[in-house]
């Protein structure tokens, strides 16, 4: 929890629909405001301490074998998705975290260290759009209706090397790799909106736990503790899962986030209730 000490915390939350404010609330429990950047460094300067051994700059291969857990990430497949980060200063923000819908997707906005935001999208993936690099971001928004905040994004200042894509992958469960014990989005994909993909890795390592303690030290076989695992996943994740990919296409789809806006308008939105199913 250390590495979390100086992290952000988020308390209110802005929901809004190609740019008009449709509901505000607050989390019982914040969240944490960290970079990824920071938040790996010192996972990594942790897990050298404690005498793992780190290889980087090399990809392994998704092969089972006795005491091999797969987490490394995403699975590509020819997805209907792409993910568009960057980490922007100067944009004007009402809420700790903003989710701002449109036509083609989401972004969340998240303050981290240092003044900057987080901003983070999930899109339809569509081939013919026009932009390149740290403008496709802005472009997307664009294209579902986000024009403020597509201006907001190109006046501010974008932190250099912070942006990066990823495309082609699709959420939910991962399709299983024969025999291979996986973890983390290698095993499942929550959809984004929910901000808790990061913390679900976690869990999945605590899930992991015990189960591979008890195999390193001889007291159970690899089958037996790879099986513990997939089960205590299932256990912790698959209401929320479930929750989150049933509300996931209700949010991409125009009929969806008008019956919510007008849920919103009169103050009916179960947004506390739908937060404790997908935590
Ligand atoms: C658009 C979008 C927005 C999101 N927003 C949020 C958010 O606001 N909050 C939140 O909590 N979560 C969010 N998430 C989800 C979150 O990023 C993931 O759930 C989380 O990073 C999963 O952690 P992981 O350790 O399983 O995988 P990753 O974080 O992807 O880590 C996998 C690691 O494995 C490495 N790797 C990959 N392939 C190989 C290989 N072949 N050999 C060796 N190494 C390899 C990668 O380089 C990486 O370092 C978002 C996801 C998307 C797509």
């Amino acid at each position: 929890m250390e590495h979390f000490s100086d992290a952000l915390r988020h308390r209110s939350l802005g929901w809004y629909d190609r740019g008009k404010l449709m509901h505000e609330d607050q989390f019982k429990q914040a969240a944490y405001g960290i970079s990824r950047y920071l938040l790996d460094a010192r996972l990594v300067a942790q897990f050298r301490e404690l005498g793992g051994i780190l290889e980087t700059g090399k990809r392994a291969r998704p092969e089972p074998g006795i005491g091999k857990v797969w987490a490394a990430g995403r699975r590509p497949c020819k997805g209907r998705w792409i993910g568009l980060k960057a980490h922007v200063r100067q944009l004007p923000q009402t809420a700790d975290l903003e989710m701002h819908a449109g036509g083609n997707g989401y972004v969340g906005l998240a303050g981290v260290e240092d003044g900057w935001t987080n901003v983070c999208g999930l899109f339809r993936l569509n081939r013919a759009q026009r932009g390149v690099g740290e403008e496709l971001l802005p472009a997307y928004l664009e294209a579902g209706g986000n024009v403020a905040l597509a201006a907001a994004l190109r006046a501010g200042e974008w932190k250099k090397g912070s942006f990066s894509a990823v495309a082609g992958f699709e959420l939910g469960p991962q399709v299983p790799l024969a025999g291979l014990l996986t973890l983390g989005d290698a095993e499942s994909m929550i959809p984004p909106f929910t901000g808790n993909g990061m913390s679900m890795a976690f869990q999945a390592a605590e899930c992991a736990l015990d189960p591979l303690t008890a195999w390193s030290r001889g007291e159970v076989s690899w089958d037996l503790a790879a099986k513990e695992v997939r089960w205590a996943l299932k256990r912790r994740f698959s209401r929320r899962l479930r929750v989150a990919q049933a509300l996931h296409p209700i949010l991409l789809a125009a009929s969806g986030r008008a019956l919510l806006g007008q849920l919103a308008t009169r103050h009916l939105l179960p947004f506390q209730r739908v937060l404790t199913l997908i935590r």
